[in-house]
């Protein structure tokens, strides 16, 4: 079973619907979504029915939070809390109940998917040292963990080894890993194009695809909603 797990669509439909086209062509067998579908970008209704159409397990994200007033506007950079601002008018009733519902963490079998980290996922935590690594492990007890949030893709083992998934051990090696599956709408790795992750349960293997969208579309619809401009200029360098 093959498993599509991306995060941090901030809004961004081109990048979406690229992603999607991908993962059809790929012929995933699942597909979760690790939140931050709003935020930033100039698509946020068109963003959310395609995840709800879409997506098996769906968490909830910072920006989604934020949207719904239970994140403080506080918590966001004046660029993010700009764009919440202007998403706010633009999300219909029933947008706002579907990310009401949406859990911050969700365990299937041996695998966890959380936004941020799985310890103390409701404050939001960033995982960028091996360090919040270490912390992160102690908070899980399946074998996989899958993140989003920092919009950076990383595989980090429980031996704290960095970027490397497998091969397939002897049945009792249980080595367990921390995953960022990257961002779709707004990566931040210096790879302007959208990532997602890609998990083949019974090979034990994963990778992280890359896939190019109509980055100067997304840019313009940016200009055109007078969202900051910097919130389009980065999506261009991939920070
Ligand atoms: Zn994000």
């Amino acid at each position: 079973m093959r498993i599509a797990i991306m995060s941090d669509i901030h809004s961004n439909l081109p990048a979406l619907e690229a992603v999607l086209q991908r993962i059809e062509t790929l012929g995933a067998d699942a597909l979760h979504c690790l939140g931050d579908i709003v935020g930033y970008g100039p698509f946020p209704e068109e963003c959310i029915g395609l995840v709800g159409a879409r997506c098996d397990v769906v968490v909830r994200g910072n920006h989604d939070s934020g949207l719904l007033g239970e994140t403080s506007v506080e918590d966001f950079n004046s660029m993010g809390r700009l764009a919440l601002e202007w998403t706010r008018d633009r999300v219909s009733a029933a947008s706002l109940t579907y990310l009401r519902g949406l859990p911050l963490v969700c365990r299937r079998e041996e695998v966890t998917f959380v936004h941020s980290s799985p310890a103390s996922p409701e404050r939001w935590p960033y995982v960028f040292s091996l360090t919040d690594a270490e912390e992160a492990f102690r908070a899980f007890t399946t074998r996989l963990c899958f993140v989003g949030h920092t919009h950076v893709p990383v595989v980090v083992g429980e031996d704290l080894s960095v970027n490397s998934f497998g091969p397939p051990g002897r049945t009792e090696d249980r080595a367990r890993f921390l995953v960022n599956v990257g961002s779709v709408g707004q990566p931040r790795d210096g790879d302007p194009r959208a990532a997602f992750g890609l998990l083949d349960i019974e090979a034990w293997t994963y990778e992280t695809v890359r896939v190019e969208y109509d980055i100067p579309k997304t840019q313009a619809a940016i200009r055109k909603a007078g969202l900051p401009a910097p919130l389009a200029r980065r999506l261009s360098r991939g920070v």
